[in-house]
């Protein structure tokens, strides 16, 4: 057991690392623990909701497709 890193002599806090002695980031330098797991792209945001004109729509307002988030007369 190890209670320093033999490489830059850092006191080894967790059992695994006074085990293998060394820390966390020497033992990885050394390809003694696996590599840190790559973080992967987060999931892109999804697109706004198309809204169907509704039926009773008048002529010209139904020119510009609506989404969920653009005011209507209605609404203002
Ligand atoms: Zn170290």
């Amino acid at each position: 057991m190890w209670s320093e890193c033999r490489a830059c002599k850092r006191p080894l806090r967790s059992e695994e690392a006074r085990r293998l002695g060394y820390g966390r980031d020497c033992a990885r330098k050394r390809g003694l623990t696996p590599p840190k797991p790559r973080r992967t792209r987060a999931a892109p945001r999804p697109k706004p909701v198309f809204v169907p004109p509704a039926a009773d729509a008048l002529p010209g307002q139904t020119a510009i497709d609506l989404v969920f988030h653009q005011p209507t007369l209605e609404s203002l």
